[in-house]
């Protein structure tokens, strides 16, 4: 008897598409009319399941069936480790009721268990999200950070600024493998308000960061744009719609002026930067132009774009949060658009934070954004500084004082990220929340987000604000598969190289 799993992610790893490699139907042999073994002499009283353990029942593999909304295929899946195969409707009940699933996904069970371990709770930081100042030139409403804070706050001196990269790359020196290169994001509020600081760390410290920069392009003028292209540096780019009616909704200026054109321009300028990021806040205000910002993107060149929902750790962001079904509607709209629009040109739009959950099944160890999983990234494989010097699990938490570990200038790094305030984040499992304990998708969700959850719940252990999203999204995900396309919605190369993090 055979079976379709092929063998190691990022092949499927040991989840795939019943059928898929050998002709049409599954590879899997079905008992149609089951042949129950004879009782054993001396517990005649039970009744065992196939592979000689009780499916679904007692300590036995429990598999859930998905509904992906695809004509022909289901989602069988064992949540606890995350494995997953795709059933031919009319053999979903013939397969688990027979001997194959079972038996297949027992002789993979531990090795999918210490893979999934080792990605959720055995990775090292390896990124840091640096905030130099708490200053912003725009007032956008969804912002993670305190109103007073952005206009007013503080500023890093280039000195303090240097003083503390040479403190996190000592630290990550001190933890990670000899030769690895961490990534620095100069984050906001707007990094380059405090410019000359920032070019000087990238200079300094241009053997030990891959260093990005997340901005608002107000300030990126053809000298700044010169210097980050000619170190190699990423360019993060916000802009929330294909039109200044749209896009200026929730980005505007403190004097209530529109920045689109800005954005633009800056955009056509990088077109063809491999660097280049363009990031997407997704609100109520600019959910339905999603597709239509797609086709405005891939248009200009634009290679790499995340439409992230807006987080409500802020009450401005709360206000903006999308209904969850518009959000669903549109989001699937916007990657079909891009799917048709690749297979139209040739040239990809990969949306990142979908392209991310797609890894995720795909490719387990290979995401490279973490909010998708439990424990989320934020503290465990990146956290963010604050312009004051504090360190928190993620920028999210800047805003949040209770979860700050403490100060970069004042405690060792080595211990900030095993604080208290840390752990509650980095031990956030979403089988230890009520519904996500028993929710299928769950290592494919992770219930995010823990700042979100904290601010509008006053505790970590509830689900996602955007649940329902979240697992039609995994729907949507398993459907791509399905129907053969999940090459057409990842990066080029995906296979190689996947130790990256990417910008948030
Ligand atoms: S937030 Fe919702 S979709 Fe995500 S794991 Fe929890 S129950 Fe599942
Ligand atoms: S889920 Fe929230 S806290 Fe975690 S990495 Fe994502 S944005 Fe940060």
């Amino acid at each position: 008897m055979k079976t379709s799993y092929p063998s190691q992610a990022p092949d499927l790893g040991a989840w795939g598409r019943a059928g898929e490699s050998e002709g049409a139907g599954s590879q899997i042999s079905f008992n149609r009319k089951p042949q129950l073994p004879g009782p054993p002499p001396n517990t005649s009283t039970l009744l065992h399941g196939p592979a000689g353990v009780p499916v679904n029942a007692g300590a036995g593999p429990h598999f859930d069936i998905l509904e992906i909304g695809d004509p022909d295929y289901v989602a069988l899946i064992e949540a606890d480790t995350a494995f997953w195969v795709l059933a031919p409707r009319d053999q979903a009940l013939d397969m688990l009721s027979g001997p194959e699933l079972p038996r297949t996904y027992l002789e993979k069970q531990d090795r999918l268990a210490a893979d999934l371990h080792n990605v959720r709770f055995g990775l090292l930081p390896s990124a840091v999200y640096f905030n130099p100042t708490e200053r912003c030139n725009l007032d956008c409403g969804y912002c993670y950070l305190p109103r007073e804070a952005r206009r007013g706050g503080a500023d890093m001196t280039p000195a303090r600024l240097l003083e503390a990269l040479g403190l996190l790359a000592d630290y990550f020196e001190s933890t990670l493998p000899e030769g690895a290169r961490p990534q620095l994001v100069f984050h906001g509020s707007e990094p380059l308000l405090v410019k000359d600081a920032v070019f000087q760390g990238i200079e300094k410290f241009a053997g030990r960061f891959r260093f990005g920069v997340q901005t608002n392009t107000l300030l990126l003028d053809r000298e700044t744009r010169d210097f980050l292209v000619s170190h190699g540096a990423g360019i993060g780019i916000s802009l929330d719609g294909p039109t200044p009616e749209v896009a200026d909704r929730t980005r505007r200026t403190w004097a209530d002026g529109g920045v689109f054109d800005q954005v633009v321009k800056v955009l056509e300028e990088l077109a063809g930067y491999p660097g280049l990021n363009v990031i997407t806040t997704v609100t109520r205000a600019n959910v339905a132009a999603l597709p239509e910002l797609v086709e405005f993107l891939h248009r200009r060149g634009v290679e790499n774009a995340l439409l992230n929902p807006v987080r409500g750790t802020q009450l401005g962001g709360r206000d903006l949060m999308p209904d969850q079904g518009e959000l669903a509607y549109y989001f699937f709209r916007a990657l079909d658009r891009a799917y048709e629009l690749y297979r139209e040109t040739g040239r990809k739009l990969v949306i990142g934070n979908f392209a991310n959950l797609l890894l995720g099944l795909a490719a387990p160890g290979a995401r490279r954004l973490m909010c998708d999983i439990s424990p989320c990234g934020g503290g465990r494989c990146f956290f963010a500084v604050g312009a004051q010097g504090e360190v928190a699990p993620c920028s999210e938490f800047l805003g949040l004082p209770e979860f700050h570990g403490g100060n970069l200038f004042t405690r060792p790094l080595k211990d900030l990220v095993k604080t208290a305030a840390f752990e509650q984040v980095t031990t956030r499992v979403a089988e230890a929340i009520e519904p996500c304990r028993r929710c299928a998708v769950r290592h494919f969700c992770g219930a995010p987000c823990p700042a979100e959850v904290y601010a509008m719940n006053g505790r970590l252990d509830a689900p996602a604000a955007l649940c329902d999203f979240y697992a039609g999204q995994a729907r949507y995900a398993f459907r791509v598969i399905a129907q053969g396309r999940l090459d057409d919605y990842l990066w080029d190369g995906w296979r190689e190289g996947l130790e990256e993090i990417w910008v948030m």
